[in-house]
């Protein structure tokens, strides 16, 4: 039987404890902001949040830049990290990675400042290049190789209440980096069957994150995107979803609209390309979701 038939058979999710309840110092501020309170007692820190499945074209992008700028819209302060070399999401802020002098690429190998590549958008943007291309194999023997994203965003946690992490379609060392420095990942799945069955090799690479890098790395929410709600496969492949991975399906639904394809020719997130549309509600509550922790 495979995986995703429909039986109840679920596939067994691990869930550790939500950490947010177990609050120190200033819950109140903290919380209020979106931060994570610091348990020493220190500043609160950003939310680091991590867009990852290693299928291309699901909307990982598109959800980054989406859900940062409805978090900025609520008046959070939001960081962007652009790790996919393909620069979608530097792009898609109207800046050009062909103009980059440095870029993400240098942060992770030379241990530049990740305040030299960020430029001020709608929402702050750490920038890519294609230059990113070649930093993993750059990095491979560098020792700490997972961890040198954890460690580039350390000094710039108290700037921001969330950092966006978007990742390229593949479970390398960027996605690692990425997911080890993450404190949540987001999960875009276009509800298509076999898009569905790359969940679990995502799973498993998550387990040993937690295992080797990151033991409290959680998944907030798995997010179906490019929902065409009018065909009974996209219907059926949610109950799928929801019947394997239960409540961490997320309540919000991102239907398929051009105006996901026509906002990132302007260089805007459809927020502010469409402010009434459809698509910005459908980013502005999921944004709430993670906002009131479901
Ligand atoms: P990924 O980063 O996972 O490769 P993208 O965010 O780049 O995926 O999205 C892939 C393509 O699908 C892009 O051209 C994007 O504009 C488009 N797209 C994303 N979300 C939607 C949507 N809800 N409806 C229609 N097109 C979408
Ligand atoms: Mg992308």
């Amino acid at each position: 039987m495979g995986l995703f038939d429909r039986k109840h058979d679920a596939v067994p999710v691990e869930r550790p404890e939500r950490s947010e309840s177990a609050v120190t110092a200033d819950p109140a501020t903290s919380i209020a902001n979106g931060q994570s309170p610091a348990p020493d007692g220190g500043e609160p820190k950003a939310r680091v949040i991590a867009f990852a499945n290693q299928k291309g074209g699901v909307a990982k992008t598109t959800t980054t830049l989406n859900l940062a700028a409805a978090f900025a819209e609520k008046g959070h302060r939001v960081l962007c990290v652009d790790m996919d070399p393909q620069g979608n999401l530097t792009m898609s802020q109207g800046i050009d990675p062909d103009t980059l002098e440095i870029s993400m690429y240098d942060v992770l190998v030379h241990h530049t400042s990740i305040r030299e590549v960020i430029r001020r958008r709608e929402v702050d943007v750490a920038c890519s290049s294609i230059d990113l291309a070649g930093a993993e194999i750059a990095m491979s023997t560098q020792i700490g190789r997972e961890r040198s994203l954890e460690k580039a965003l350390k000094p710039i946690l108290s700037d921001y209440d969330f950092i966006c992490i978007d990742t390229p379609p593949s479970l390398g060392l960027l996605t690692i980096n990425a997911l080890t420095a993450a404190n949540k990942v987001i999960v875009p799945v276009q509800c298509e069957y076999l898009s569905m069955r790359g969940l679990i090799q995502l799973q498993n690479t998550l387990s040993m994150i937690r295992e080797n890098l990151n033991p409290g790395v959680e998944i907030e929410g798995i997010l179906p995107t490019l929902v065409d709600t009018r065909t009974v496969h996209a219907k059926e492949a949610i109950e799928i979803l929801e019947e394997n991975f239960g409540d961490r399906v997320f309540a919000s639904r991102i239907r398929k609209t051009v105006r996901f394809a026509e906002a990132p020719v302007k260089g805007m997130s459809v927020l502010k390309y469409d402010p009434d549309g459809k698509a910005a509600f459908a980013y502005r509550q999921l944004a709430k979701e993670v906002l009131d922790g479901r």
